[in-house]
C-alpha cells in the first residue's frame, strides 16, 4: 500500500501542529509506523489521501455507529446549516434533543448540552462538589473521562495514597483530591471511602471501561457502588460518554440496571459532531447557574448543527431491531477472530460488551489495568500495521476499543477475518 502522500502530510503537519495532530493517539506513536491522513468516509469504509480504502473500526473513536455520512444525518447537518450555524441563543433544537436523552435514560430528569466529553466530566465532577460542599473525587485506574486537571491522575505507590499527576502542568495541589482505585474492586473502593469518610463528593467510572481495551463490569461491581453511594452521601457519576447509545440506546445502565445520580454522555450523542451532556436529578442540576450557583457556560452550547446530527443519529437509533443487529455483527465478527487465533496459536482475550470490543494479545482475562500484560503492546503493533495494509483500520493502541457500526456487511466482517487470519501469522 502506497502512503506517500500521507507520509507529505505529516512532514507538513508536524511542522505546525504539536506531533502533527490534534489529539495525541492519532499519532500513531504506540504502533510504530506513521498515521494516515483521511479524506474522506462513507458506511462502513473510510479513504486515505492517498485513495486508500479501509473497513473502519475506528468510527471516530465510537461516534459514527450508525456509520459515516448517513444520508439522513448529511440532510440533517445541511438544513441546519441553511439556517445559520450558531446563534448564541436557545434553540428548539435543544430541547428535542434533551428530551431524547431523557427518554432513553430516565435518571436524567435534567440535562446540559455541553460540546465535548471533556467538559461533560469536567462539570458534572463541579457540580457534585458544589451540591455535597465536598472535595474529593474517586476514579479508577485505566478509566479515562477526558483531560481536565483533576483526572489526569493516577494512585502512587498504594491505591490508598493522595493522587499524583500523570501530566506536568498538573498542580499536586489539585491532583490531592483525585483518589484512585482498582477496577472491579470493590472492597478496595470501601476501604478507601471509609478511610476518606465525609470527604468524597463523587466516584465517577466508565460503566464499561473502553479506554483501556474493553474491561466489563464484574457482576455486582456496579450495583455495590450503588449502595455504597447510597449509603455514603456520595454522587455516582456514571461515564456513558462512550457507552452511552453504544451498548443499547440507554447505555450500560439500562443493559446492567444501575442508575447513576448524574451522567456523561458525548460520542454518539452528536453524530459525528462535537456534542457532549451531562444530566441527572432534578434537585442536582437545579443547583447550575442560572438556577443555582455552580458556573458552567459554553459559546457554542447546545449548536444547531451538533444539535441536528444528534437529533437525526438518536432518531435513527431508536428503529426496532437496531442494536440486535449491531450485536449480531459484533458476535459475529469476534467469533470469527476468536477462532483464527486460536487456530494460529496466538493467545488472545476477546473481550466484548454490544458494539464495542478488544483483542488482548494475552491468555489471560482482563478485569482491571494492571491486567494488562507489558509485552501485549508490541504484539498488537505489528497486528495492527498488518491489518492496516490489508485494508482494515482498528484503533491505533492495544487500549483502545474497536466499534461496530449497522453499516458494516457481513463482506466487511468476512474480510476482516481473513486479514486477521494473515496477521496472526505475523506475530
Ligand atoms: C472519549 C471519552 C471522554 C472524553 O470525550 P472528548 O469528547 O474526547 O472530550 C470522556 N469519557 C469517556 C468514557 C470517553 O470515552
Amino acid at each position: 500500500m502506497n502512503h506517500q502522500k500521507s507520509s507529505e502530510l505529516f512532514a507538513k503537519a508536524k511542522q505546525i501542529i504539536p506531533g502533527g495532530v490534534n489529539s495525541p493517539v492519532r499519532a500513531f506513536k504506540s504502533v510504530g509506523c506513521d498515521p494516515i491522513f483521511i479524506k474522506s468516509a462513507s458506511g462502513s469504509k473510510i479513504v486515505d489521501a492517498d485513495g486508500n480504502s479501509y473497513i473502519d473500526y475506528v468510527g471516530s473513536w465510537g461516534p459514527m455507529i450508525l456509520g459515516h455520512c448517513h444520508p439522513k444525518v448529511v440532510e440533517a447537518i445541511q438544513q441546519a446549516a441553511k439556517d445559520g450555524a450558531s446563534y448564541g441563543a436557545p434553540t428548539e433544537r435543544e430541547i428535542i434533543l434533551a428530551d431524547m436523552v431523557r427518554e432513553a435514560y430516565p435518571n436524567i430528569e435534567m440535562v446540559r448540552m455541553v460540546s465535548s466529553g471533556t467538559e461533560a466530566t469536567m462539570s458534572a465532577i463541579r457540580l457534585a462538589r458544589g451540591y455535597t460542599g465536598r472535595d474529593k473525587i474517586l476514579k479508577y485506574d485505566g478509566c479515562y473521562h477526558g483531560h481536565a486537571d483533576s483526572l489526569l491522575v493516577k494512585a502512587g505507590s498504594g491505591a490508598a495514597t493522595f493522587g499524583v499527576p500523570t501530566s506536568p502542568g498538573v498542580p499536586a495541589d489539585f491532583a490531592k483530591y483525585t483518589l484512585t482505585a482498582t477496577y472491579n474492586d470493590l472492597e478496595e473502593t470501601k476501604a478507601l471511602v471509609a478511610a476518606n469518610k465525609g470527604e468524597i463528593a463523587c466516584i465517577i467510572l466508565e460503566p464499561i471501561a473502553g479506554n483501556m481495551g474493553c474491561v466489563a463490569p464484574r457482576p455486582g461491581f456496579l450495583q455495590g457502588l450503588r449502595t455504597l453511594c447510597d449509603a455514603e452521601g456520595i454522587l455516582l457519576i456514571i461515564d456513558e460518554v462512550m457507552t452511552g447509545f453504544r451498548v443499547a440506546f440507554g447505555g450500560a445502565q439500562e443493559r446492567f440496571g444501575v442508575r447513576g445520580d448524574l451522567v456523561c454522555l458525548g460520542k454518539i450523542i452528536g453524530g459525528g459532531l462535537p456534542v457532549g451532556a451531562f444530566g441527572g436529578k432534578r434537585e442536582i442540576m437545579e443547583k447550575l447557574s442560572p438556577v443555582g450557583g455552580v458556573y458552567q457556560a459554553g459559546t457554542l452550547s447546545g449548536n444547531p448543527l451538533a444539535m441536528s446530527a444528534g437529533i437525526a443519529t438518536l432518531t435513527l437509533l431508536k428503529e426496532k431491531g437496531f442494536y440486535d443487529r449491531i450485536e449480531e455483527k459484533s458476535t459475529y465478527l469476534c467469533k470469527g477472530l476468536a477462532e483464527e487465533a486460536k487456530a494460529a496459536g496466538v493467545p488472545t482475550s476477546l473481550q466484548r460488551v454490544g458494539g464495542m470490543f478488544c483483542t488482548y494479545f494475552q491468555g489471560q482475562e482482563v478485569f482491571n489495568f494492571a491486567d494488562v500484560e507489558p509485552g501485549t503492546q508490541a504484539i498488537f503493533g505489528k497486528f495492527f500495521r498488518s491489518m492496516l495494509e490489508s485494508g482494515v483500520n482498528l484503533a491505533p493502541s492495544q487500549y483502545e476499543a474497536g466499534f461496530m457500526s449497522i453499516a458494516h456487511s457481513t463482506d466487511d466482517l468476512d474480510q476482516t477475518i481473513a486479514a486477521a487470519k494473515k496477521a496472526y501469522k505475523t506475530l
